[in-house]
């Protein structure tokens, strides 16, 4: 899973990761059940998409969750899809799933904030 994702959110309309990252340094990322296992979703990679913390709330909880939830269908099935292939041997090649990332704001990982101001 995070293999495919390449440390990248997976939605292609990302706004981009959150500005800080785990203890040991990867990207914050969460993986989700397109559709709910609760309500059937099958428990398969082609069918789980990794996301940024915000993405996520997006596609649980956001207006538009129903549309981001099937763009990330179609790009999680292209995706596992590509990975199959024989020829496609690294998930990185594949890069960020949006594209929309401008390498200016590259996040560098904070240590730990001191003292978050108002
Ligand atoms: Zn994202």
């Amino acid at each position: 899973m995070l293999l495919r994702s390449a440390g990248y959110c997976e939605n292609p309309n990302c706004a981009g990761q959150p500005e800080d990252c785990t203890d040991v340094g990867d990207p914050i990322l969460e993986i989700d059940h397109i559709h709910d296992l609760a309500r059937g979703g099958p428990d398969d990679p082609s069918q789980m998409i990794a996301l940024y913390p915000s993405c996520h709330a997006i596609k649980t909880r956001g207006r538009t969750r129903e549309e981001l939830r099937q763009v990330l269908f179609v790009v999680a099935r292209h995706r596992h899809d590509a990975l199959s292939e024989p020829w496609m041997t690294a998930a990185a090649s594949l890069g960020p799933a949006g594209g929309q990332f401008d390498g200016e704001r590259g996040v560098t990982c904070r240590t730990a904030a001191a003292g978050d101001g108002p």
